[in-house]
């Protein structure tokens, strides 16, 4: 009697063992042709950064593209000239603050930011700083903020926490003597971009004149439905002679715009293309078109996403970075990078791509890529050439 309790439990727990393996496996449709290694680098309850501060120079210019230590699609640039602290954004979710202040505190020597852009109004670029009583703006003093302005953001709940812990960082305005700064780069008009400067001189920082932006806050356009993307905050940085765009979720009507109304991107006043990058809208086909391409002509092209992840859809080749993006791209550049892959979203897997990215720019000097993880481009990694289950290749590098 006993003995067949014991083989009836037995046979109980292997049953179940199986059911879990059998769920387990039915549930990890990329694990199973990604064959990726065991380590997780990350997972959804870890916002541990896998690296070692960077020894950096004050004279060197560094971006640091970052891991936002979840498995949703976000930005968060981070650019660091000696004692000049920039933040372009920070997603992708309010946790991801953990990982984004553990990097922060690594680089960042006297708590300051001295210039906060946020592009837009979209969680995965403002997440971090709409978090009361923890948000970037209650973690640093963000002395220059530069952002999309209220004019046309629909209003929810999220907006409204932006601009209230915005506006309690503004009231800081001449306590400890410090100086706190507010620019609305919907409002720049055309041929009068907004421009800063290190102290120095040599690091320039130009917010770009967007059109689609302007035309709305000024109630040209007050009747379009446009989506955020479009209203993008976009910056140019230039240091020794090297330019850096990002254009946050800039679209491709705002692109053409862009480069028609601002001198500084086009071709003839970028005889070497720009350094790098920042792929628009996390390499989705709807941004990166040919007319800023063209203009540009990037060397390398940084993609801050969860490669492969059926977060806005389940299209294959419309997941981040999508094909049509590479298909464009792939003319200019084969330097593409992306910061993390999505191993199975249902169960918030996922690890470093190149994970954290870091440019280091020396005057005179080429600059130097530095990667977290690993240096492998995008067309030569195992995500990019897995076979699916039809056959075909998850992405195609074109030959042109
Ligand atoms: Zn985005």
């Amino acid at each position: 009697m006993g003995k067949k309790i014991l083989f009836s439990f037995l046979a109980l727990v292997i049953g179940f063992v199986g059911g879990v393996i059998g769920l387990v496996y039915i549930n990890l449709p990329l694990t199973d042709v990604l064959e990726i290694g065991s380590t997780l680098y990350y997972s959804n309850t870890e916002t541990s950064i896998s690296t070692e501060a960077i020894a950096l120079q004050d004279d060197q210019l560094s971006i640091h593209f970052l891991e936002l230590g979840n498995k949703y699609t976000g930005d968060c640039t981070y650019i660091k000239y000696g004692d000049l602290d920039i933040l372009i954004d920070c997603g992708s979710k309010t946790n991801s603050i953990p990982t984004v202040q553990a990097y922060l505190n690594q680089y960042v020597t006297d708590n300051t930011l001295e210039y906060v852009i946020v592009t837009h109004a979209h969680t995965d670029h403002y997440a971090g700083f709409t978090l009361k009583d923890g948000s970037i703006f209650d973690l640093y003093d963000c002395t220059t903020i530069i952002d999309f302005g209220d004019a046309y953001a629909k209003e929810t709940n999220t907006l409204n926490r932006y601009i209230s812990e915005r506006d309690d960082e503004l009231a800081l305005d001449g306590t400890e003597g410090k100086e706190y700064r507010y620019f609305d780069a919907s409002t720049i008009e055309k041929g009068n971009n907004l421009t800063f400067y290190s102290d120095d001189n040599k690091l320039e920082i130009e917010i770009l004149f967007n059109e689609l932006a302007y035309n709305q806050a000024t109630g040209i356009d007050k009747s379009s439905s446009r989506s955020n993307n479009e209203y993008s905050v976009c910056t140019l940085i230039t240091f020794d002679e090297k330019s850096y765009l990002f254009t946050g979720d800039l679209e491709e009507e705002g692109e053409n715009l862009l480069v028609e109304n601002n001198p500084s991107i086009n071709a003839d006043n970028l005889p070497n293309g720009v350094e790098i990058y920042k792929a628009g809208h996390h390499g989705s086909k709807t941004s990166s078109h040919e007319k800023l391409l063209q203009n540009i002509n990037p060397k390398r092209v940084c993609v801050c996403c969860c490669a492969g992840s059926p977060e806005y859809t389940d299209n294959v080749a419309n997941q981040f970075p999508t094909q049509e993006f590479i298909d464009r791209i792939a003319k200019y550049t084969d330097e593409v990078y992306v910061t993390t892959l999505c191993v199975n979203w249902d169960t918030d897997e996922f690890v470093s791509m190149n994970g954290n990215m870091v440019a280091i720019a020396t005057e005179n000097e080429e600059i130097c890529m530095v990667f977290s993880n690993n240096d492998i481009k995008l067309k030569d990694s195992e995500w990019f050439n897995t076979t699916l289950g039809d056959g075909t290749k998850m992405r195609v590098w074109p030959t042109n």
